[in-house]
């Protein structure tokens, strides 16, 4: 039986190179969206991907969507906790609201995907859990206390789960990327793109395949001495 792996954000950017690259390796693959739903339609008819609507900042919506998934497709053995937005203002004008969902959502989404899988992981002994975070969680952002924050809590969060899990055969890791080529980034006002390149040793922005090699490295079976750990995949900006 492939193992089944579930990708948040999967219909675009990261999590749509993830879906894809898995799928086409023989895992089988459920993909989440939320809210873009032209973009998931087009996704799941290119690729013949199955498709799952669900919010992961919403604890209930959480535990619907993967009770939907295990129940058509079985147990998920491999969780990638990939959904997230920015919505960057420095403090001083940063609203209650922008501060909240950033974390509900790169946070707090992964407490809520990851309790709806643990279980089963556990019973099952086996896991695979990876949380994308960001360099901007292990360099700071100017404009990105909310996503430092979040992303930053992702780290103690994998090391913790990781300790608790380890004993079930389950991995869980953080994966650190740097600038990707990705709607999130072309957001990016142009003039200060241009200085993030520069700023880049290997002289370009990454491409989503780049996060894939490191997920796909992280999820092998012989992996599994590999937890708690952050991998960095930035072209250099930043080495830890
Ligand atoms: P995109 O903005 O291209 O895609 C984000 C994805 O997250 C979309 O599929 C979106 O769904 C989904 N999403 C957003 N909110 C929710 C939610 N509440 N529930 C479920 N899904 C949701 O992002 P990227 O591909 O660029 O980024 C992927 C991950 O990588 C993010 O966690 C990001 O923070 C991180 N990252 C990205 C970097 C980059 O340079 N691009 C750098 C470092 C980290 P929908 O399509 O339905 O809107």
């Amino acid at each position: 039986m492939p193992k089944l792996a579930l990708i948040t954000g999967a219909t675009r950017g990261i999590g749509s190179a993830i879906s894809q690259s898995l799928h086409l390796s023989g895992y089988s693959v459920a993909a989440n969206y939320w809210g873009d739903e032209d973009t998931a339609q087009r996704f799941h008819q290119e690729t013949n991907i199955p498709i799952f609507e669900f919010d992961v900042s919403h604890f209930d919506q959480v535990q619907q969507g993967i009770s939907a998934i295990q129940s058509t497709m079985g147990p998920i053995d491999i969780l990638i906790n990939n959904a997230g937005i920015t919505r960057d203002s420095t403090l001083h004008k940063m609203t209650a609201m922008d501060w909240y969902e950033v974390i509900q959502t790169n946070l707090t989404g992964c407490f809520n995907t990851s309790r709806a899988c643990i279980a089963n992981m556990r019973s099952q002994k086996f896991g695979r859990i990876i949380n994308i975070s960001s360099i901007n969680a292990q360099a700071g952002q100017y404009g990105q206390t909310n996503y430092s924050a979040a992303k930053s809590g992702l780290q103690g969060l994998t090391k913790s789960l990781a300790l608790e899990s380890a004993r079930y055969n389950i991995t869980v890791n953080t994966i650190a990327p740097g600038y990707i080529d990705t709607d999130m980034v072309r957001a990016i006002p142009e003039e200060i793109l241009s200085n993030i390149i520069n700023a880049i040793p290997v002289g370009r922005l990454g491409k989503p395949e780049d996060i894939v090699r490191a997920v796909e490295f992280l999820i092998a079976e012989e992996a599994s001495f590999i937890t708690g750990s952050t991998l960095s995949v930035n072209g250099g900006q930043q080495m830890y």
